[in-house]
Order: structure tokens, then sequence, then C-alpha cells
């Protein structure tokens, strides 16, 4: 018996109790679709930086342990990632770490079972949490999140000419879902500085990576650290919508089928620095990968893996260009610093 699909549940549930927030429906979109399978590589929906190449990992551990040694490498230092896809950055940074004397323990922050599998297989001694609550705290974190805040669930605001409201999901009458404003007035929502706006103006925000940002940031400030933050997304507050979907790497109608692409949409690093300092937690800054890969050694780092096996030199230097090249990663995606008040600055900011 095959399960029924997500799309027939939201048709229901929308016919029984009127429009679901988009909130809702992003969430249990992206909950179903991480669930069952590996959306990761060539094979898959979408590829991530770590699974383009080793380098990515090795110099996110690389800055960990750099900051690590300058903290006077204070004991029982725990290594975090949420949302660690198949392992792959996980275990290039735990191995560039240990050249430099850093053995963390490694704590992964994952919820699928498929994914989990996979972690293990690529960092057999980890531990496994469904979100930060359960890690340890008696002793400095080292936190890495590549692509995790962009698959949590985003809310939108759109001003009506009734006042801001909520973007809702609806079915019309051939089953297809379409945006409806919600009926309850929520300009209290909206940032007075903000409130005046054209109709159709939307705002987008994810109370969901704020909340990640508050819980990180409280524990960078109570137990030391350092975090890095790697996602596409903008650094100054913008309007408009950036939810997108994507299905065997193309993109696709976000209501299509949902549960089958992956949501996402771009992170608001801006709203991201001011939530981490509101806690006390030192923001080193939000800098375009590509720049943070070269000012960390990428380019020396790819010539040293191609004289080590000329014959990957073709294929190193084209994942290096899609790593950093303006056009391709290197500028859409941000990677941002934060550290405990106490830690020193890391490089590459
Ligand atoms: N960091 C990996 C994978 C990115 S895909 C990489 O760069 O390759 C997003 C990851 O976040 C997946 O591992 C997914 O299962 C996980 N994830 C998404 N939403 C989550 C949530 N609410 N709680 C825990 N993990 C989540």
């Amino acid at each position: 018996m095959s399960e029924r699909s997500l799309a027939d549940t939201f048709r229901r549930l929308i016919a029984a109790t009127g429009p679901i927030s988009l909130a809702q429906f992003t969430g249990e979109s992206n909950a179903r679709y991480y669930t069952a399978k590996d959306p990761l590589g060539s094979e898959g929906d979408f590829i991530t930086a770590p699974e383009i190449s080793q380098m990515f990992g090795e110099l996110a551990g690389l800055w960990l342990a750099d900051l690590w040694i300058r903290a006077g490498k204070p004991e029982r230092p725990l290594y975090v990632e949420l949302g660690p896809g198949r392992g792959t950055l996980a275990r290039d940074a735990l191995r560039a770490m240990k050249r430099y004397g850093l053995e963390p323990e490694a704590h992964l922050v994952e919820g699928s079972d498929a994914l989990k599998r996979l972690q293990l297989d690529a960092v057999p001694q980890a531990h496994f949490h469904a979100d930060l609550s359960s890690v340890p705290m008696d002793g400095p974190m080292l936190l890495v999140a590549n692509e995790f805040l962009d698959a949590l669930p985003v809310r939108q605001l759109v001003m009506t000419p009734d006042g801001w409201r909520e973007r809702m999901v609806a079915a019309d009458g051939t089953g297809r879902f379409v945006f409806v404003a919600g009926r309850q007035p929520m300009d209290a929502a909206v940032p007075e500085a903000r409130r005046a706006a054209e109709a159709g103006t939307i705002l987008e925000t994810c109370p969901g990576a704020a909340a990640v940002l508050f819980e990180a940031a409280g524990r960078l400030v109570e137990q030391g650290g350092a975090a890095l933050f790697v996602d596409y997304g903008h650094d100054a507050p913008r309007t408009g919508s950036t939810l997108q979907a994507v299905a065997r790497h193309r993109k696709v109608d976000p209501f299509a089928a949902p549960g089958e692409a992956d949501l996402t949409a771009h992170v608001d690093f801006a709203a991201m620095a001011d939530v981490a300092q509101s806690r006390g937690a030192k923001w080193l800054g939000t800098v375009p990968q590509g720049a943070w890969l070269r000012a960390l050694g990428i380019d020396s780092r790819a010539e040293a893996l191609a004289d080590f096996a000329p014959q990957h030199r073709d294929a190193l230097m084209r994942a290096k260009e899609r790593l950093t090249g303006d056009g391709q990663m290197g500028l859409l995606f941000k990677v941002m610093g934060l550290t405990g008040p106490e830690w020193p600055d890391g490089v590459g900011f």
C-alpha cells in the first residue's frame, strides 16, 4: 500500500479547516522530503559544497582548529554539526582537525533517519540529536551548519489593501495550491520601520532559523567556541519571496509536489547576525564564500592535492572554481562567523 501523498493530506486538511500557513506547508514538505531519502549528489536533487570537494570540509576544520589553538586549546571540545547531509563535511573537517591535535567529540543534529545512517558510515563515533537542546554543554562548541538554515520553514507576510496579512496556502477548484491572504491582521508582526509598504509587498522570515541562532549564540556565550553558518542568502534586509523548489537539479514549482522537491529560501544573514549579537556572541562578519575560501588558502590546497594526484588536477581545479567562482557559488553563498565573547577572531573575516 502506498503512502498517501502529502499533497492529498494538505488538500484534506485545507478542505476541513481552511488555508494553512506557508510555514506549515514548507515545514511539513521538507520533513517528508528529508525523512526517507538521500537527496544529495549528482544522482540526487542537488549538490552541496562538501560534496563538490573535500577541500570545503577540510578548510572549515582548519578554521575551527586555528581558533581552538589560539583560544589556548580548551578541554573537551565538542564538534557540532547541524543537518550534516551525508556526513562528508564532518568527516573531512574532523580529519583536518586531527592533524592539529584537535579531536573533539562529534555531535550531529539530524532529523532524517536515511541521512543518519549515511552519517554514521562517515563518522562512526558520532552522537545524534534531534535538536541542539540535548548536545552537551561542558566544553567549547565548534559548530558548522552548511545549507541547514535554508531548509527550515519560511513564513511570509503580504501587504494588502487591509494591511499586513500572513500568506496562506489554499487549494483552488482543481486542487491546485494557491496563495491567499490570511484573515488575521498581522501588522503587529512587522517592524514599525517597514510597516508602510505598497500593496503586494512581501516580507519573508524564518522563525526557525532565528531560534537556532538564538540557541547557538547562547551556547557560544556560555560554553565558549566558534560557529560557521554557510548558506545562500543576503547580508542586507530585503523584501520579496525567495522561496524555491529544486528537484533533480532543476527549479520546479514549490506547490507542484510537496514532499518530493527540496524547498528552500535565502537566509537573511543580517537578521541572523542581529539575533546572535543580541545574545552576546561575537559576530566576526558575513563574507562571500569565494573570498573566505581563498583567505583560508584553497588555492594552495588545490595545488598540493593536484601535485599529489596529477590525474585529478583538472577535476580539482573545476571543483575549486565551482566553490569560489563569482558566477558559481563564490558570491551567492555567504559564510557567517561567530565566536564566544572571549574567543579570538577567525581567519577570513
Ligand atoms: N549540510 C549538508 C546537507 C544539507 S541539506 C551538506 O552540506 O551537504 C539539509 C540537511 O539538514 C539535511 O541533512 C536535512 O536532513 C537536515 N535538516 C533539515 N531540516 C532539519 C530539521 N528541522 N532538523 C534537523 N535536521 C534538518
